[in-house]
């Protein structure tokens, strides 16, 4: 009880250890984790905003160099119409064309839709004159810098300051020049960019879109770019590095605490060995010497032949332990090597029944199955032995002294199998694997003054496993267990 109350404290140290030094570390370095990842994305979004603004900035820059600046790379090469303002006439020196501008223009072009076909100057002179009338009224109101979009028309018409030159540009191409830079722009970004009229839209802008100041029907939309697996893993790197360093470190932490705990109980156990040795070994010895003192003085036949009996019962009792320590020895250095013999496992069987004197009356354990028929197998006839009289020996200790314990050899699928039942005490369904640990014993027999050291099992399975069988238990506790070996078989 003592020592049970310890066992108990000292997990119960361990668990608040285990607490304290592994998981309060952990859960801080975890919260920590996750708000470095917020704000490492806040900081990503913050930069790509940055990033748009600059983009939207350098494309305005450079339609307003296109639009505006003479040049090699000028839109005037690329112009619809040419016009030039002289006095206050409008030239078209393409179409041999020319206007007075004083005429007041119409309020609305009789045909708003661009011309179809080649440009003429009729087309010219009704499509695109009145437009530029317009345009250098509202250029003398203030109402633009120079540059007009005319949404029908779908072109701008633009007449760089100060000069006497103008174009009448088709929007198609102003967004296409503005697509290739903004492509140019985006590539490698975590977004894509395009250019949109938003003149033309009836809806309100969507959002991630930016407006041009100086060209405020154009806008341009940012969408987050597909992502590639690459982007993606360097973008969230933060995070998954201090997610994965997160997981190692509790499942390191799970890892450590369960070796330490499986260590403290192995000491545990290893300690209640020690005290089992030691009994086991203190009662045939004490009853030895007592009965070695009163043998002088014995003089009645009877009673010498009792207590020659009893010595002898002790001593077997000793041996058998020593033995099995011994090879219990054997089995924990990993020299355990088994002989290989051809044997019959129904005579092993009776030998190891024979050797189980010091436990149970010879007339208990009942031998059943066709004792005629030999049951070959290649094995070592002292540890097989050993095996089976531990069984039968824990059957006789597990059950009522008048109980009888049946031990049956059989043939079955090609093998060979050894079934020990009894009609004892039973065992727990949750200790039914257990018991084949070292160590281990049975939490239902700590109350009964049974003696045992919790080693033969764990021998048995490693002697008959090492012979390439298995074992199994079933096992009603107030009823019964039935213990099978099984054996692979040989041919005669
Ligand atoms: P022990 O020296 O304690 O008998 P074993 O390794 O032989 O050690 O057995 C381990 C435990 O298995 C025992 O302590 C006991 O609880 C349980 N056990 C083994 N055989 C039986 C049985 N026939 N009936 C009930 N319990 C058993």
């Amino acid at each position: 009880m003592h020592t049970l109350l310890q066992a108990v404290r000292r997990s119960q140290r361990l668990l608040v250890l285990f607490a304290l030094m592994v998981l309060l570390p952990v859960v801080i370095f975890a919260v920590l984790v996750v708000r470095a990842s917020r704000s490492e994305r806040a900081r990503v979004e913050y930069e790509k905003t940055q990033r748009q603004r600059q983009v939207v900035q350098f494309v305005e820059t450079e339609l307003q160099t296109w639009l505006f600046a003479p040049g090699p790379d000028s839109v005037a090469r690329e112009a619809l119409v040419r016009f030039e303002v002289q006095g206050d006439q409008v030239v078209f020196p393409d179409f041999g064309l020319s206007r007075s501008v004083g005429d007041s223009p119409p309020l609305r072009p009789a045909n708003p839709a661009p011309p179809s076909g080649p440009l003429t100057a009729a087309l010219v002179a009704e499509h695109y004159f009145p437009r530029i009338q317009a345009f250098r009224r509202d250029l003398g109101a203030g109402r633009h810098t120079g540059i007009q979009y005319f949404r029908q028309l779908r072109a701008l018409v633009v007449q760089p300051p100060g000069g006497a030159r103008g174009y009448v540009v088709d929007i198609e191409t102003v967004l296409a020049r503005a697509n290739a830079t903004l492509a140019g722009l985006a590539a490698g970004e975590a977004f894509t960019a395009s250019a949109w009229m938003a003149a033309d839209r009836a809806a309100r802008p969507p959002a991630g879109s930016f407006s041009l100041e100086r060209f405020p029907f154009l806008e341009i939309l940012f969408e987050d770019a597909p992502r590639t697996s690459w982007l993606e893993l360097r973008g969230q790197a933060f995070p998954y590095s201090m997610g994965l360093l997160v997981l190692v470190t509790v499942l390191g932490s799970v890892f450590v605490y369960r070796a330490l705990a499986a260590d403290a109980r192995l000491a545990r156990l290893r300690n209640d060995f020690v005290a089992a040795v030691s009994h086991e070994f203190r009662s045939p010895l004490s009853s030895i010497l007592a009965l070695a003192e009163r043998l002088e003085r014995v003089r009645d036949p009877d009673k010498l032949h009792e207590y020659h009996r009893i010595i002898g019962q002790d001593a077997r009792r000793l041996s058998a332990l020593v033995t099995r320590l011994l090879d219990f020895a054997l089995m924990e250095e990993g020299r355990q090597i088994y002989a290989r013999e051809r044997l019959d496992l129904v005579a092993t069987t009776r030998d190891a029944i024979a050797s189980c004197q010091h436990v149970a009356r010879p007339e208990r354990i009942r031998l059943l199955g066709d004792q005629a028929a030999p049951l070959w197998i290649d094995g070592d006839p002292t540890a097989l032995q050993h095996a089976i009289q531990n069984v039968i020996e824990n059957a006789a200790k597990y059950s009522p002294p008048d109980s009888t314990i049946e031990v049956e050899c059989a043939r079955q699928n090609g093998g060979h199998l050894i079934e020990v039942r009894d009609r004892g005490i039973g065992i727990p369904r949750e200790e039914q694997t257990r018991i084949f640990e070292k160590f281990y014993r049975g939490r239902h027999v700590a109350g009964m003054n049974v003696q045992g050291v919790g080693i033969g099992l764990a021998l048995v399975r490693h002697v008959i496993e090492g012979h390439g069988g298995t074992i199994a238990v079933e096992s009603e506790p107030g009823a019964g267990s039935r213990f099978v070996l099984r054996l692979p078989g040989r041919d005669a």
